[in-house]
């Protein structure tokens, strides 16, 4: 029985509750970008790019043709003109292309500097010498210029990029075979608590299985991390103390699960004091995800103390460990996949804090995107992430935000 004055300390409540906008910008301002580092090209698949990549010469390198045909003078229909070569994909023709002379060539085969159009082989009729023109060729007819895809020098992918296969594809056409990439950030997760087993693991009375390691290992992976194997605390001090000292010494980011409220089984804020890890915020106006906890040991490793349930914990990484790891690479923290929707139903407000509600995202049939919530919203239901396209944000305040209502959409890193 609780006696005396009602104080949140003594629920392991954080007493003040700091805006998430707030909170993501302190955790951005512990931010130190990580050296670049060079990859074979092969190699960078969701990195991100540490310099601007260029074209080293002129995409296409050369005048070409866009239709198998005859590279030709530009002229009018009814031309009878003389078969002088070929020129092929890989193999130009050193033809000197009088005017009248046509030159056989196929798609993306170079065409003779003289050529000015290319007639299509369907407007032509060929005897094997001689090729009869069926229409005319203006100017520059099916032939793609050098450099109209990317002219040498220009920037062709922004340092900051994430590399993804289409941009590889053009970093490749631009001739580089080494990318210069932002060392990825390690991350340490430890999950903490006496109740947890591993996966398949029989549960004995009062356990479950551990799903927040995994998790978040993964999550961390998709912000372009490496995450080391996850590691896990029974609720004792010293154990505590001893397996985040380990991860601080091996990660850049450590990311702790559960534990991080002032029950007498939470040691996690205890442990993080004695290893002289600075606190930069302990609690959110978020829900779920209030005892959310951040903090920076001696050496700017980042700490993050999320809540254990579940739902709180991928909320919280999503709105405040993966924009640290996009900044550490110097990239773009993960984007919802669009900025705003309309509820498709009222939603109570929270008095204090702002709701991150798990939503489907639908277009209404008047094209007006539309947000509603995939289930009953508990941050113990794991299974309502499963359907969710991004976080609807639903401020704190009285009464309820009516459908209708434009919201903030945040990306759930999944
Ligand atoms: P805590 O933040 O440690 O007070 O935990 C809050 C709730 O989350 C409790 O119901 C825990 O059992 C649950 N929980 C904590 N850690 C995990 C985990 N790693 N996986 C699944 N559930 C967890
Ligand atoms: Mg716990």
């Amino acid at each position: 029985m609780i006696a005396g004055p009602w104080i949140p300390h003594m629920l392991g409540n954080p007493v003040s509750l700091i805006p998430i906008a707030e909170a993501r910008q302190l955790v951005l301002d512990c931010v130190r970008p990580l050296p670049a580092e060079t990859v074979a090209l092969g190699a960078g698949l969701d990195r991100v790019l540490a310099e601007d990549v260029r074209a080293h010469s002129d995409v296409p390198p050369f005048a070409c043709s866009a239709m198998d045909g005859y590279a030709i003078h530009a002229g009018d229909s009814g031309r009878r003109l003389r078969l002088a070569g070929e020129s092929r994909a890989g193999s130009p023709s050193g033809a000197a292309l009088d005017p009248g002379d046509a030159v056989r060539v196929s798609t993306g085969a170079a065409i003779p500097a003289a050529a000015t159009a290319v007639i299509p082989q369907e407007e032509t009729e060929a005897d094997g010498q001689t090729v009869l023109t069926l229409a005319d060729s203006p100017e520059g007819e099916h032939i793609r210029g050098a450099g109209e895809d990317m002219a040498a020098g220009t920037v062709v992918l922004d340092a900051g990029t994430t590399l993804g296969p289409i941009e590889l594809g053009a970093a490749i056409a631009a001739g580089a075979a080494e990318l210069a990439v932002a060392r990825r950030p390690r991350v340490a997760v430890l999950s903490t608590g006496d109740e947890l087993r591993e996966p398949g693991e029989p549960l004995g009375p009062g356990e479950i299985h551990n799903s927040n390691a995994t998790m978040l290992s993964g999550m961390a992976t998709r912000c372009g991390a490496t995450a080391l194997r996850p590691d896990h605390t029974p609720d004792d001090r010293e154990r505590t103390v001893a397996r985040i000292r380990e991860a601080l010494e091996a990660a850049d980011v450590v990311v702790l699960s559960g534990g991080v409220s002032v029950g007498p089984h939470d040691h996690v804020k205890p442990a993080l004091a004695a290893l002289g890890v600075q606190e930069r915020f302990w609690g959110v106006a978020l829900q779920p995800g209030k005892p959310t906890w951040f903090g920076v040991a001696a050496d700017e490793t980042l700490v993050f103390g999320l809540p254990g349930n579940p739902v709180s914990a991928v909320v919280t990484f999503s709105l405040f460990v993966a924009p640290a790891l996009a900044a550490m690479q110097c990239g773009h923290a993960p984007r919802p996949p669009h900025r705003h929707a309309r509820l498709g139903v009222a939603i109570r407000r929270n008095p204090r804090r702002d709701q991150a509600v798990r939503v489907t995202l639908r277009a209404a049939p008047d094209g007006t995107l539309v947000a509603r919530p995939t289930g009953a919203q508990g941050s113990h239901i794991l299974t309502s992430l499963l359907a969710a396209d991004a976080l609807a944000m639903v401020p704190g305040g009285d009464g309820v935000l009516e459908a209708g209502a434009v919201v903030a959409l945040e990306a759930l890193v999944r």
